[in-house]
């Protein structure tokens, strides 16, 4: 059971000990390094639209927010040993995000995720605002987790109902080559209705923590389902604990650390807060238990993700599973069917857009 109130009322004032810890300046990396690839991609779809001069590559980094196409890819890799020649970048970040997921709890939302750090740069910013963050009544708090995991399941139900023969006309068709530019377009070409829910989620970040990634978010319920799987967890040494309760205050999830001696919820982003503010030493520890039992560092836990991220980028690289398969000129013709008046289809009977 997590640390809950059972109603609206401020969570206690938090302080940090560092302004910029060293996961944090993981994430401001991650974060950098999405918005240049953001940058790179509308370069490219303006350049490719003006048909002017190409003077940069379409990255495939941008496919890390392609999920369902990648699982999607997985699919159809486990079905017929075929990887999505398409997006093949989808697969790649997205078996990076599961594999250190499963490993270190759900560190790819508390490390990696862009979304996840703005996240918490707004619920920050309300703690400096207002003093404090708040916590919604046990009872919607739970409510509305489920919503993410009802997302994750309706993604997933579909996925396996489709047939081989179906994700195979989808991968080739022209909407799912658009895909991303149409992802683009859902933040360059935002309609009225789109902004207002962005402003809102904005908006409601600052005054409850990680809203959007607790409740929303089926990206990060499939990582909270892998770490639940997984075999490292926050671990207290009861003994040597004084029951300051600095971890619970400083924890991003709420997660009653001061009263467990094992953190199992799928909501533990092993993000290292806990054992950083602990004041006992040796009491608070991330450990992966088992075969390979190991207590992870802070530094051991960044070099691990920032490791297996470039790794399995240049291994991708260099194995031909990273840069997709369409062609400027083919994605030329495509952006003009995107932008005219006709419509691109999925290939998948009875939807097209
Ligand atoms: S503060 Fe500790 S318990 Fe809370 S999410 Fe981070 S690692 Fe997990
Ligand atoms: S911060 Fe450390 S000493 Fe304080 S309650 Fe948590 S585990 Fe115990």
């Amino acid at each position: 059971m997590e640390n809950q109130q059972t109603s609206l009322k401020p969570a206690p004032r938090q302080t940090g000990h560092f302004r910029w810890p060293l996961r944090r300046r993981v994430q401001l990396v991650f974060f950098i390094l999405t918005l240049a690839v953001g940058v790179q991609f509308a370069i490219f779809v303006f350049q490719a639209g003006e048909l002017s001069a190409i003077t940069v590559q379409r990255p495939p980094g941008v496919e890390g927010f392609l999920p369902i196409g990648a699982l999607m890819g997985f699919k159809l890799f486990f079905t017929t040993g075929t990887w999505d020649p398409v997006h093949p970048a989808a697969m790649v970040i997205l078996g990076f995000a599961a594999l250190i997921s499963f490993g270190l709890r759900k560190s790819f939302c508390g490390w990696v995720c862009p979304v996840g750090t703005l996240s918490e740069w707004m619920w920050q910013l309300g703690q400096r605002w207002f003093g404090r963050n708040f916590r919604l009544p046990i009872w919607a708090d739970y409510l509305l987790r489920a919503v993410k995991y009802v997302l994750l399941g309706f993604f997933v139900w579909a996925i396996l109902k489709m047939d081989r023969a179906t994700i195979e006309v989808f991968i080739h068709s022209p909407y799912y080559q658009m895909s991303d530019v149409k992802m683009l377009h859902f933040f360059t070409r935002m309609t009225a209705f789109t902004a207002g829910v962005l402003i809102f989620l904005i908006a409601v970040s600052v005054f409850i923590k990680n809203f959007w990634c607790r409740y929303l978010c089926p990206y990060g319920a499939l990582m909270g389902i892998l770490a639940f799987f997984g075999p490292t967890r926050i671990r207290r040494h009861a003994d040597n604990c004084i029951h300051c309760g600095k971890c619970a205050r400083q924890c991003p999830y709420n997660l009653p650390v001061d009263q467990k001696t094992k953190i199992f919820s799928p909501e533990c982003s092993g993000c290292m807060e806990c054992v950083r503010v602990c004041p006992v030493p040796n009491t608070l520890e991330l450990k992966t238990f088992g075969l390979w039992q190991t207590v992870w560092s802070t530094a051991s836990v960044a070099v691990v993700i920032l490791g297996l991220f470039f790794g399995s980028i240049y291994l991708a690289r260099v194995t031909g599973h990273w840069q997709g398969n369409v062609k400027y000129d083919a994605f030329r013709l495509r952006l003009k069917q995107v932008d005219g008046p006709g419509k691109i289809s999925s290939g998948i009977r009875g939807q097209s857009q």
